[in-house]
């Protein structure tokens, strides 16, 4: 089928039906655009995964040249899945320094450098990728230097907001440009704007991230004799900046916990991202020079990563660091969906070390980055869109951001999901067609873990494995040995060895009339052992372990 020249057409990957995983693809004349290639952390129904990516079959399978990867801010739900489309394709990626910094640290842990040519681009920089004409316009969100995009096209501009809210008192003073917007909408028209839903269903607007500082401020005059820890994302860099300028006002100073917040840290400050005082970080060494109230550190974990700092100092196992009691704690941070019994956890542990924990449900010790309802009508009506799609949210949120849009009066608003591709033409927005948007999991360094191999990982860890041994002689076709049965997680190896041994059994009595069958195939017969052992766990104890027969001698 021939596009229509003048057409766009989006698909959507990933960040539509949950939240990670975002990734839009945009085409025009037979070249894509590819907004933002992140994943998604996995769930508890996803055992041993170790995150979640975009199924890129749709592109790679297309022959469709890919123009460009913009890159809207530095999110591992934006940026995280780069290296795993890199394996497959080499890419030009565009962002801002610092939202490159960090996409570079996971392309070249992965080896893949030489595939991605890295290309900086500042507030309202406006450039052709491909036949892509593109500009970056800045948005205040939970890390510096975010952006959304404009696609300039002749039906009108086609607006992603990448994630964003309207802070009007943000840290750095770089404010979500909304005279911007206004300007587009008035000069050559808004034909689709795809909002970030993150927060749509809540109503009112999103603190100030100024407002935190405050706060912090508040806790470290209470707790002046206290050591304090306080936990926020590595890369919420503006929120460790206030954490340091907070430490150092109370003449404390600061120690790093976690790699990712120091190489973060490390690159803001040399981008010029973030001001801290001089000489105001420590080694760990010097962590035991000095007096508790004069010390401030800052961890990784806030979500509750079993591998991260703050979950390690919780349950004592930081080398260098343990918790004592009279700590003040502070999580400076919400837990994502999900993760809320981990960090719930994490909030006992401390306590239980003698910890007093301040977190984001008692005190305002965190604001999101994400716009709620107030500030996406407000940027509504400022854009004036034709059309509306939200992005960025699990279904729920998605409802919630299309019935802002309706009520602002967008005529033409689409609920989309993972996999719908969308045409957008100088009247019409449609749904045109599908693509897979499976969840690809990725274990170790693999992404071959399908849903089946999910469901026997469940299986196993739900109801065990029996496994019966069975050695026969190749010629006589009797049994060597009786049937040996193991067991993990099915009985108790003490209380049900009388179990044990009886399913053995079974699979000898049934085994004493094989001579008479020699045509029996080893699959046959695994295939009847498998039958026969299940059935007699079923029949004795109710439950569904997994049976593998191993058969040796056939
Ligand atoms: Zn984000
Ligand atoms: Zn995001």
């Amino acid at each position: 089928m021939t596009d229509l020249i003048n057409n766009y057409k989006i698909s959507f990957l990933g960040g539509l039906g949950e939240i990670g995983k975002n990734c839009a693809v945009v085409q025009f004349k037979d070249k894509l655009l590819i907004i933002d290639c992140g994943i998604m952390f996995p769930t508890e129904e996803m055992p041993g995964v170790d995150l979640v990516i975009p199924d890129f079959s749709s592109i790679l399978e297309s022959g469709r040249e890919i123009s460009g990867v913009v890159i809207t801010h530095g999110h591992e739900d934006h940026i995280g899945a780069l290296g795993y489309l890199l394996a497959q394709i080499p890419l030009k990626i565009y962002g801002s320094s610092l939202a490159l910094k960090i996409s570079a640290f996971r392309v070249n842990e992965l080896g893949l450098k030489s595939r991605a040519t890295f290309y900086e681009v500042s507030d309202l920089e406006r450039l052709s990728i491909g036949p892509f004409d593109v500009e970056f316009i800045p948005v205040t969100h939970s890390v510096p230097h975010s952006f959304a995009v404009a696609i300039h096209t002749e039906m009108g501009a086609i607006i992603h907001t990448g994630d964003f809210k309207l802070d009007l008192y943000p840290t750095d003073e770089r404010r979500t440009n909304l005279s911007r917007f206004g300007e587009i909408s008035r000069t050559e028209t808004v034909r689709l704007l795809l909002a970030d839903s993150t927060n749509a269903d809540k109503a009112g607007v999103t603190e100030s991230e100024s407002t935190v500082g405050v706060e912090l401020d508040k806790i470290f005059s209470d707790r002046s004799d206290s050591r304090i820890i306080t936990a926020c994302f590595a890369s919420h860099l503006h929120r460790i900046e206030q954490i340091i300028n907070v430490a150092n006002s109370h003449g404390r100073r600061v120690k790093i916990l976690g790699k990712s917040m120091s190489r973060n840290i490390k690159v803001a400050c040399d981008l010029n991202v973030i001001d801290i005082p001089k000489n105001i970080l420590i080694e760990t060494d010097d962590i035991d020079k000095l007096d508790d109230s004069k010390l401030c550190i800052i961890c990784t974990g806030s979500q509750g990563e079993p591998l991260a700092a703050l979950s390690q100092l919780a349950f004592g196992q930081y080398r260098s660091v343990s918790i004592k009691n009279g700590d003040t704690v502070i999580l400076s941070s919400h837990p994502i969906p999900g993760n809320e019994r981990s960090v719930s956890k994490v909030i006992n542990a401390l306590g239980v070390k003698g910890a007093d924990v301040y977190h984001s449900m008692m005190s305002s010790v965190h604001v999101s980055g994400h716009a709620r309802s107030h500030e996406i009508s407000t940027l509504i009506s400022i854009v004036k869109p034709k059309a509306y799609i939200p992005v960025h949210g699990e279904h729920r949120h998605l409802k919630a951001n299309a019935s802002i849009a309706q009520k602002m009066g967008v005529s033409q608003v689409l609920v989309c999901l993972d996999g719908d591709v969308v045409e957008v033409t100088e009247q019409d927005l449609t749904v045109v067609g599908k693509v897979d948007s499976s969840y690809v999991f990725v274990d170790g360094i693999l992404d071959d873990v399908d849903s089946n191999l999910l469901h026997e990982r469940k299986t196993l860890a739900l109801d065990g494995i029996v496994i019966a041994i069975v050695v026969i002689d190749p010629v006589s076709k009797r049994l060597i040995h009786p049937t040996k049965v193991i067991t993990r997680g099915w009985v108790d190896s003490v209380e049900g060895d009388n179990l044990i041994e009886k399913a053995g059994s079974v699979v000898d009595d049934f085994l004493l009339d094989l001579p008479k069958n020699p045509s029996l195939d080893k699959n046959q017969l695994s295939d009847e052992i498998k039958i026969l052992v299940s059935r007699f766990v079923r029949s004795n104890t109710k439950r569904k372990p997994t049976v593998v027969p191993v058969i040796i001698g056939i």
